[in-house]
């Protein structure tokens, strides 16, 4: 569930975790219990660890640090394996 920002006018700001269809417009403060109104912020949908943050962070890392490749993969299929049976194939330019 992502974090939304509260704040209180005594006591300043706090994170509350919602669903996205349940979030109220304010929240009691944890301090006071006043009223704190919500505040607009920046989507903060996960958390440091989760599934979706890590593919989020490999995915960037893997635009400016591209990992070294040694070789084909394990089970890939070899370059002398045949890819067609049809006899006309036969005629194409091989490269
Ligand atoms: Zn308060």
């Amino acid at each position: 569930m992502p974090l939304y920002q509260f704040r209180c006018d005594h006591c300043g700001s706090f994170d509350r975790s919602y669903s996205m269809t349940a979030v109220p417009e304010a929240a009691d403060c944890p301090a006071c219990a006043g009223p704190a109104r919500r505040q607009i912020t920046a989507p903060r949908l996960g958390h440091g660890n989760s599934a979706p943050m890590r593919l989020l962070d490999a995915t960037a890392r893997s635009a400016s640090e591209p990992a070294v490749v040694q070789g084909t993969r394990p089970g890939a299929r070899r370059a002398t394996q045949k890819v067609t049976t049809n006899p006309l194939h036969r005629k194409l330019p091989r490269p």
